[in-house]
């Protein structure tokens, strides 16, 4: 079960947590009530700063944020 959704939107990520109601619009990787953590090469922790529930994704579900911070 995916307890973070991640859905993508014009100018980058929606981001919601289901857990707790936490969610975030995000257009750079910093992010304010999420964080990103253990990146590696090809995947990416996402945890919610407001209950602390962390999800695991492909990190080409999070590449319009990086692409959006090099560009
Ligand atoms: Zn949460």
């Amino acid at each position: 079960m995916r307890e973070i959704m991640i859905s993508h939107t014009v100018t980058g990520l929606d981001v919601m947590c289901r857990h707790c109601g936490n969610a975030e619009t995000a257009t750079t990787t910093y992010l304010k009530h999420f964080r990103l953590e253990g990146t590696s090469k090809d995947s990416v922790t996402l945890r919610c700063l407001c209950c602390h529930t962390a999800m695991s994704t492909p990190l080409g579900q999070l590449s319009s944020l990086y692409h959006h911070r090099a560009s």
